[in-house]
């Protein structure tokens, strides 16, 4: 298989590499340069394959490089490429009706833009706009919202504290981690962090908090769910409390959760809803979805160059069209349980695995080095990045401050039987050559 054209020389990849200006490291760089892409696999220079466990960033829902995406991509692009944000165009409309079409009930109007920081963005101004008066923003511990300097802000302090001057005011609580609540029952840990949170907005905030935000499925952090009646927990105080409730979907949004969106799992609608990621089929579209009853944005108030850019609005389109067709969320429920049964039996064998999380292919394997102290093992994590690679898997992995002691398995939705057990057999393997080490 020719995977390109005209392969670079190696004096030009490495005139690439000094002039980027690098702003993010898996810590094995540099890696393989990838070329090609489809569904679940990707390939490099050499011809090597991958079962790619991260979608790329959590994007490639739907697969990548999508036969109907590339067409409907091609087709837009050969009529209109780019229209200034205050015009109309035909994506534009029928992405807006389909969204409202598929949207959590209740949220029937939505903007788009490119990034999810930026969509963050969007929905910070929408709360503010929105509230009495200005106040901060709450939101919870090993959050992530972005890297825009806003949505930097909200997530949990990380990277370049030089920022720190140009972040929004934001008051941290804890989430509920029910592994590392030792002693406590599941209820308990979700008391004690809704009592926290209520307490927060009574007495922890000068000014009335705009707006709570939290990730429903905790991503980057800590790839970590809640139990189910923190959810509805947090929706009824926020009510109780009149302020508005923020779900930042961006990661869970579009099928990953096995369901469109996390609001249909776990039964709760936010006020405002935050999409991005995988909504764009490949390529760049983010927004919010916003309740009835809000007051809208006024002209200028979020308005980007490319922020309705025909051709992600028409990849999105196609991308509905294959979510639908191609029974993507049965394939993601099935799947994730296939590969969580396999990880729990896995378990039972190997020490280093300290707890297994969903849902769905939203798949985070915490390693410890102990079971009872739960010291978290992450060289350990890296090494299964490392070897995973060279066994043809690209697993995902939380590094982002804090703990970093995650595996993730996030591959896309149309993921084979076959590729996951690739995945699956490659993680048995490393872990039982990293255990054999230890001893
Ligand atoms: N919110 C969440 C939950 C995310 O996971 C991310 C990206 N990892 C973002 C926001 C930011 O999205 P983007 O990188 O497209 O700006």
């Amino acid at each position: 298989m020719s995977l390109t054209s005209s392969p670079p020389t190696d004096a030009a990849i490495e005139a690439g590499r000094r002039a980027l200006l690098q702003g993010w490291s898996t810590g094995a760089e540099p890696g393989p340069i990838f070329v090609k892409a489809s569904g679940a696999l990707l390939w490099d220079l050499d011809g090597n394959e991958y079962v790619d466990c991260t979608s790329q960033a959590w994007s490639n829902n739907i697969g990548a490089s999508h036969e109907r995406v590339v067409a409907a991509v091609s087709r837009q692009a050969a009529d209109l490429t780019h229209l200034r944000s205050n015009y109309e165009s035909i994506p534009l409309l029928q992405l807006a009706a389909k969204l409202i079409e598929v949207a959590p009930e209740g949220l029937n109007r939505v903007s788009f833009c490119l990034h999810g920081s930026l969509a963050v963005e969007s929905a910070m101004k929408l709360a503010l706009k929105n509230a009495a008066a200005p106040g901060p923003f709450i939101t919870l511990r090993d959050g992530f919202h972005g890297r825009s300097l806003a949505a930097m802000g909200l997530s949990w302090p990380h990277g370049e504290s030089r920022f720190v001057p140009l972040y929004p005011p934001v008051i941290r609580v804890p989430q509920p981690y029910v592994y590392r609540s030792t002693g406590e029952t599941e209820d308990e840990v979700v008391a004690r962090c809704i009592n926290e949170l209520r307490d927060t907005i009574e007495r922890g905030a000068s000014g009335h908090p705009v707006a709570f935000i939290m990730e429903p499925v905790q991503g980057n952090g800590t790839q970590l769910d809640f139990p189910r009646s923190y959810y509805k927990a947090v929706r009824q105080l926020c009510d109780e409390k009149e302020i508005l409730l923020i779900w930042d979907e961006v990661q869970t949004g579009f099928g990953p959760t096995g369901h469109m969106w996390a609001s249909d799992l776990y039964e709760v609608v936010p006020d405002i809803l935050v999409f991005g990621k995988g909504i764009g089929g490949g390529l760049p579209l983010a927004g919010i979805l916003v309740r009835d009853g809000l007051k809208g944005f006024d002209a200028g108030d979020d308005a980007h160059t490319f922020g309705q850019l025909p051709l992600s609005l028409a990849a999105s389109l196609a991308a509905f069209e294959v979510l639908e067709d191609e029974n993507l969320l049965e394939n993601c429920r099935e799947m994730g349980e296939y590969a969580t049964s396999r990880l729990l039996e896995m378990q039972t064998r190997h020490r280093l695995i300290g707890d297994v999380r969903g849902p769905g292919l939203l798949i985070g394997i915490e390693l410890v080095l102990d079971r009872e102290t739960k010291t978290p093992a992450c060289k350990e994590v890296i090494e299964v990045y490392r070897r995973g690679m060279e066994l043809g898997v690209i697993f995902g992995e939380t590094r982002y401050r804090g703990l970093g002691n995650v595996v993730k398995i996030k591959p896309p939705l149309c993921v084979t039987q076959e590729q996951m057990d690739k995945a699956l057999d490659a993680f048995d393997r490393i872990l039982t050559e990293l255990e054999t080490d230890h001893v």
